[in-house]
């Protein structure tokens, strides 16, 4: 029955005959092999090398954020976030139940502990409204100046939002909350690089913004992830702590914090500095996919909606998701499209119904449930012309 749609998704891949239309296969279309020719060339492969610098800075300039730091994957980018804005064992950090599970680890390596507040109906991310009415109900401003959660009294530290599938959240309203309940906000942009709110980009709005370049994302590093400061000092201290805490010096090893080891390989940032150069075309190519779906569901073709970005904002459309009429057709749909050649998956499980989560605090999680059940994402690789 979703005959037709399969089609059209074909098409509009030029899928040949026995081919599968992937849901997220990365680009090479520009000076990939010549970056990665010059690091094998100058031997400059690892920790040394321009390209580190390089994709920092030019990171800078394409989102307008202070200082950007490179890491080796998303997840440790918001890993290391938790700990520059201060998050301690015990704490607890408010986020989306709807989410990819890297959100929720990070907050769990650092020993604090998750509470899944409700996902706006439109933006599929953290919802304003629900964070204000969890926090009114379950929180209160202490001496001290600290948010703390008056049931298990432990700390209320951070904020993380997701930016799901590159659609911005209500980040002013948000903003606003964490600023009044002194929280520290933390954007999950993972998904969401080159993605706007009112004219700016998501990732710049919080203390910190983590974003990912695994292979599946909107530009690659092979594997690799970017937190993106307003503060330059937090910013220069995040660089210091992923590269070991080392105290510059010609041959001495000093080292004045616990460090990590979390610098991103100079051939990986090699290839983000060409993936770079291309990323406004890849958005424009994408989200001419995305046009081309909104046309195709206008009419809600079986029931089905299309995910438009948020008003407000400009998404990367990072993965286009559209809402199946009920769970059933949901799973329909999903066995129907992947049986014939185009590739598509249901939106994450849950994070309170995973194990290491089942007995963290939620809201009700009523339009999180909701969408988890209809939600499916359909292809969205960039096609260069
Ligand atoms: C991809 C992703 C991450 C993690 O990125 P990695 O680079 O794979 O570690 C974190 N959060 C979200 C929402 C993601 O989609």
């Amino acid at each position: 029955m979703y005959q037709d749609i399969v089609e059209f998704i074909r098409n509009h891949y030029n899928a040949k005959e026995g081919e599968k239309v992937m849901l997220h296969a990365p680009t090479f279309a520009g000076n990939e092999k010549k970056y990665l020719n010059e690091c094998i060339d100058t031997t400059f492969v690892s920790s040394v090398g321009q390209f580190v610098d390089r994709f920092e800075r030019d990171m800078e300039a394409f989102t307008g954020a202070k200082r950007a730091v490179v890491c080796v994957s998303g997840t440790n980018a918001l890993h290391m976030s938790m700990l520059l804005t201060g998050v301690k064992q015990d704490d607890e950090v408010l986020t989306q139940a709807l989410t990819f599970i890297a959100t929720c680890n990070a907050i769990s390596y650092i020993g604090a502990h998750p509470v899944f507040i409700d996902v706006d109906l439109d933006t599929m991310g953290l919802s304003p409204i629900a964070l204000e009415n969890w926090l009114k109900q379950n929180a209160e401003i202490r001496k001290d100046g600290q948010c703390y959660n008056v049931k298990t009294g432990r700390r209320i530290k951070a904020c993380v939002p997701m930016h799901t599938f590159g659609h911005p959240v209500r980040l002013e309203e948000i903003s606003n909350i964490c600023r009044q309940w002194n929280i520290e906000l933390i954007e999950d942009a993972a998904e969401s690089i080159g993605s706007l709110y009112k004219g700016k980009h998501t990732g710049t709005f919080g203390k910190v913004g983590a974003i990912s370049f695994n292979g599946n994302k909107t530009i690659t590093t092979g594997g690799g992830g970017m937190m993106l400061f307003q503060d330059e000092e937090l910013g220069a201290f995040a660089k210091h702590i992923t590269t070991q805490a080392k105290v510059p010096h010609r041959w001495e090893f000093v080292h004045d914090h616990i460090g990590y080891n979390y610098r991103m390989p100079n051939i990986n940032a090699a290839l983000g500095c060409a993936q770079l150069e291309q990323i406004d075309r890849f958005i424009e190519s994408k989200r001419a996919t995305a046009q081309a779906y909104i046309n195709y569901f206008a009419g809600e073709p079986d029931g089905i909606k299309f995910m438009k970005e948020p008003e407000g904002t400009r998404s990367n459309y990072w993965l286009n998701a559209i809402l199946l009429p009920s769970k059933e057709e949901q799973l329909k749909f999903l066995e129907y499209t992947n049986d014939n050649g185009v590739m598509t998956r249901p939106i994450w499980e849950l994070m309170n119904r995973l194990v290491m989560f089942k007995n963290a605090q939620n809201d009700g999680l009523k339009n999180s449930r909701w969408l988890a059940d209809r939600i499916v994402n359909i292809p969205s690789s960039v096609i260069i012309l």
